[in-house]
């Protein structure tokens, strides 16, 4: 065989992986008589293999998660109030073919972050293009892409994500002006991308974060319409082996 145009032409298809352990994947197709059709199949699947890892790799980057939460290491048993068998469901991304939301509120330490991020995850494994964000950085780009005249450049970016995760909202409260951006992101998202958002406040109180009941009434017609909301008032898990007596 000439190796040397093997090499080549591997080369200039990209088929890095295949380049890689052809050889080693000959001999041994050779010693258990593996047929030329499984031989071929086997090296086109690790080819394909390397192709998607590295596709959920750059999704993962991307999406920018501040720590890696995995949905395997949340523990339910803690948190009873949260309906798990509904959040493995999720894990299976429908409700992102559906554009629904998922509202995770409760005070902190719950878990609402970790379970954001764990969703996002299994949305990026899922090859969906995911961003997180905490509110304060995401209505700071709104801000600052209005004053350069881009924000609906911006915005279409937003839209286009299979997947926007908001968390903290409620931490800080926002002017109203970006409240108004805030507003015009949920409706450019409204049935036609997924939101994941969480927040330390009840609806009741949504009004004080945006310096506008009319607005944040808008802003919750619109995330709740097709949606999945977590209520939760569990004991934070950051304090868990402070209270063993409790
Ligand atoms: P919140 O966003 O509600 O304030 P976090 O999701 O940040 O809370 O949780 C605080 C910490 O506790 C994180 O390190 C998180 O991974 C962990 N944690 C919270 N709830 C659970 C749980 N039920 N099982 C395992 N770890 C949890
Ligand atoms: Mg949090």
């Amino acid at each position: 065989m000439d190796a040397e145009r093997m090499d080549d032409y591997l080369k200039t298809l990209s088929l890095h992986k295949i380049r890689e352990i052809y050889k080693d994947e000959s001999e041994k197709a050779a010693k258990t008589k593996l047929s030329y059709q499984d031989f071929l199949l086997k090296l086109l699947e690790q080819q394909i293999l390397t192709k998607v890892e590295r596709s959920i790799n750059r999704k993962m980057q991307i999406a920018g998660f501040p720590k890696i939460k995995r949905l395997e290491e949340f523990d339910f048993s803690f948190q009873p109030q949260i309906n798990e068998k509904l959040i493995r469901e999720l894990a299976s991304l429908e409700f992102i073919n559906q554009a629904k939301n998922i509202i995770l509120l409760g005070p902190p330490g719950v878990g609402k972050t970790h379970l954001a991020i764990a969703i996002g995850i299994k949305a990026a494994e899922g090859r969906k293009r995911v961003l997180f964000y905490t509110a304060e950085r995401l209505t700071e780009e709104l801000a600052s892409s209005e004053i350069a005249g881009n924000l609906n450049a911006k915005l279409e970016s937003l839209a286009r994500l299979d997947l926007l995760i908001i968390d903290e909202l409620g931490y800080l409260s926002l002017s109203k002006q970006t409240a108004k951006l805030f507003f015009q992101l949920v409706t450019k998202r409204y049935e036609r991308g997924s939101i994941i958002i969480t927040s330390n406040k009840p609806f009741e109180e949504w009004g004080e974060i945006f310096n506008d009941d009319v607005v944040a009434s808008a802003i919750i017609d619109r995330l709740l319409h097709h949606s999945y909301p977590f209520f939760i008032n569990g004991k934070s898990f950051r304090l868990k082996f402070m209270n063993k007596s409790d």
